[in-house]
């Protein structure tokens, strides 16, 4: 049965400890700890199928891996190679990791199995329902039947880089975006080992990076950059990279292939994420790495502390103890990424971009690009307090 299937029809008068606004991973992670921590939780998403319309290619990283149970069956083979082209796609660098560094997680089957861990746990989950607005402690929701309200003593904004939520709570809101697409496909096998090709090319991706992930099962090709500064738009810059990519001689590209895209906040962790009527998890807070874009680790940390204060505060019934959450305070450990950021925004042109390797091609170059890579960083633990 899918979460379609058994998603809850919400009542005339319902009401829930926690109403959480958005079912990506951050919103079904949070809510699953909350009720298993014996709280009523309430799940809203706009979607009406959780297998559909997915935002991310869903690269996990190693210290992710390590630190959670992920569904095994829901995870493609290990990535330990990654390859680095200039435009021209010359004279690649190759980095080889002594480890498994990589999975690309089958996302419809794992946000189903989320949600399934989720109802399990206790948690009412209504598809096709749209947060749409709040007046103190009531929550309206636009839905497939009749609009309706539902009572919450806090509410989670887990519904995105935009963020509704962030926004009629006052908390802080992404304002350092950029904008990512994809196309995926499925694979019947590779001679290549399982491979992460990156392609620092500002015509293609300007300010971030195009990729293909090819692990032998799954290709995924890529663009993501600053939304003003493609040349000719982010759907032209796919479909130009497709035409070229690497890491895919052999392959026919299907005729349909799965679109995915999105926003992603590349400003770091936001500061003010929580008040006393609620709080801000996953993309909504900005908990994205500013360098490397990734935002599935985040989500699965970031939702621990997130659940751990809203248990405090629905425990003690003091609803101070969630200016424990402080996104000021972690956000100083994004200082060095945040650096880096800068530096890729500002590789503008392709003549920058292949000067860029003449450094990447020194044995510190290669040494620095491992330790991003290949590096154990993930969001950071909360600051003892
Ligand atoms: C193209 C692309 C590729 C990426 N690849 C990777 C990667 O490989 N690895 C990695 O670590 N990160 C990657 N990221 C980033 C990562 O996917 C995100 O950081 C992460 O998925 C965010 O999860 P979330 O739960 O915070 O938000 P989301 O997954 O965006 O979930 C938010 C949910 O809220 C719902 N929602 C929004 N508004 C409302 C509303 N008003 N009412 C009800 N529901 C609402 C939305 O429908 C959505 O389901 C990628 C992002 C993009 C765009």
């Amino acid at each position: 049965m899918t979460t379609a299937d058994r998603s809850y029809r919400l009542g005339a008068a319902d009401s829930a400890d926690v109403l959480v606004v958005g079912a990506g991973l951050a919103g079904l992670n949070t809510a699953t700890l909350l009720a298993r921590q014996g709280h009523d939780v309430l799940v809203v998403e706009r979607r009406t199928n959780l297998a559909a319309a997915i935002r991310t290619t869903g690269i996990f990283v190693r210290k992710t891996l390590d630190d959670f149970p992920l569904p095994p069956d829901c995870l493609g083979p290990p990535i330990r190679r990654v390859v680095l082209y200039p435009p021209d796609l010359r004279r690649p660098v190759s980095l080889t990791s002594p480890r498994d560094e990589y999975r690309v997680g089958d996302m419809a089957p794992l946000y189903e199995a989320s949600a399934a861990a989720a109802a399990a746990a206790g948690v009412r989950i209504a598809l096709g329902t749209r947060y749409a607005g709040r007046q103190g402690n009531t929550f309206h929701l636009a839905g497939r039947d009749e609009p309706t309200a539902v009572r919450a003593r806090f509410v989670v904004g887990a519904d995105g880089a935009r963020s509704r939520v962030a926004r009629d709570l006052a908390l802080d809101r992404n304002r350092h975006l950029i904008v990512g697409a994809e196309e995926v496909f499925e694979l019947a096998g590779s001679h290549e080992p399982p491979t992460f090709h990156c392609v620092l090319d500002p015509s293609l991706a300007p300010g971030y990076l195009a990729w293909v992930v090819n692990d032998g099962q799954h290709a995924h090709v890529g663009v993501a950059g600053y939304a003003d500064r493609y040349p000719d738009g982010l759907r032209r810059a796919v479909e130009r990279f497709s035409g070229s990519a690497p890491g895919l001689s052999g392959v026919e590209r299907p005729g349909t292939v799965e679109r995915r895209g999105g926003p992603i906040p590349v400003g770091g962790l936001l500061r003010r994420i929580s008040c006393a009527d609620g709080l801000l998890v996953g993309d909504a807070a900005g908990a994205v790495s500013p360098l490397t874009a990734g935002g599935l680790d985040p989500c699965l940390r970031q939702s621990e502390l997130a659940a751990d204060v809203l248990n405090d505060a629905l425990r003690s019934g003091d609803s101070d103890t969630l200016a424990n959450y402080d996104g000021a305070a972690l956000r100083t450990r994004f200082r060095g990424r945040l650096m880096l950021r800068r530096g890729l925004a500002q590789v503008r042109t392709p003549t920058t971009a292949a000067a860029a390797f003449t450094l990447l091609r020194t044995p510190f170059g290669k040494a620095a690009a491992s330790r991003v890579l290949f590096g154990d960083r993930s969001f950071p633990d909360p600051t003892p307090k």
